[in-house]
């Protein structure tokens, strides 16, 4: 469901080249549940971001659901987003002027579904926030906001969800219900699950585990 093929990513910093991510293989079933563990600044967000066609690789190639990323252009790839992938960002990304409700009916609004508002209600629900659904970003705590954005990802029912740091910001208890929520997706509605953490236990859960360094794949538990 996802192949990473040779891929590589560099930045311009003043005169010097800086390369984050350099040449990157593998390959993700569907179904499977895949951490990334590594280093501050080994590149794994940046690799996180590439497999969901959020940014552009410098060199290779990623297929996603059957999707070749680089032959797509910009509303293409916004499409295959919304139409295969749930994303939880490190950072939330909710939308400032939307309530929690609204963040999270969004991706279904997107694809024109009838029952949004019951399903978002539903998802907030499931992440303990039914008394928090007219609230803005601004009025939510960290662990709110990010418990918002898990409601989102959940949305558009995503065949491959992309995690960054999921439990990052949280408490234990809010943490734990998040890690069961996640599985549960995975296991349940076959979903693959793609995730960044710094957490080794998280990570020992899942299916398989790749190690980043300093820009490369150094280890793969499946190898
Ligand atoms: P962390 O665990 O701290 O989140 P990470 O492994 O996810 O780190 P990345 O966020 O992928 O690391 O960043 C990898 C490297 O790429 C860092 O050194 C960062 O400074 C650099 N980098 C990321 N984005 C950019 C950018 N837009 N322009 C220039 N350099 C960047």
């Amino acid at each position: 469901v996802l192949k990473v093929d040779k891929v590589s990513k560099t930045y311009q910093s003043g005169s010097r080249q800086l390369t984050v991510l350099d040449d990157i293989n593998f390959s993700v079933a569907a179904g499977q549940s895949l951490a990334i563990v590594g280093p501050s600044g080994s590149g794994k967000t940046t690799l996180l971001g590439l497999c969901a066609g959020l940014d552009h690789v410098s060199a290779g190639s990623v297929q996603l659901a059957g999707h070749k990323l680089e032959s797509l252009n910009e509303d293409q790839r916004a499409e295959v987003r919304s139409q295969e992938i749930g994303f939880i960002f490190q950072n939330f990304q909710l939308l400032p002027t939307l309530t929690a409700l609204e963040n999270v009916m969004v991706p279904m609004e997107l694809k024109g579904q009838k029952d949004a508002m019951k399903v978002a209600r539903e998802l907030l629900a499931k992440v303990g926030l039914e008394d928090r659904l007219t609230h803005y970003p601004s009025q939510l705590s960290g662990g709110e906001q990010q418990r918002v954005s898990i409601a989102r990802a959940f949305a558009n029912k995503p065949k491959i969800l992309f995690a960054d740091e999921p439990t990052g910001n949280l408490d234990t208890d809010t943490g734990e219900m998040i890690e069961r929520l996640i599985f549960d997706l995975n296991r349940q509605e076959n979903t693959t699950l793609i995730m960044v953490t710094h957490d080794l236990e998280l990570a020992a859960k899942t299916d398989r585990i790749v190690h980043m360094r300093g820009g490369k794949l150094v280890s793969d538990s499946n190898e």
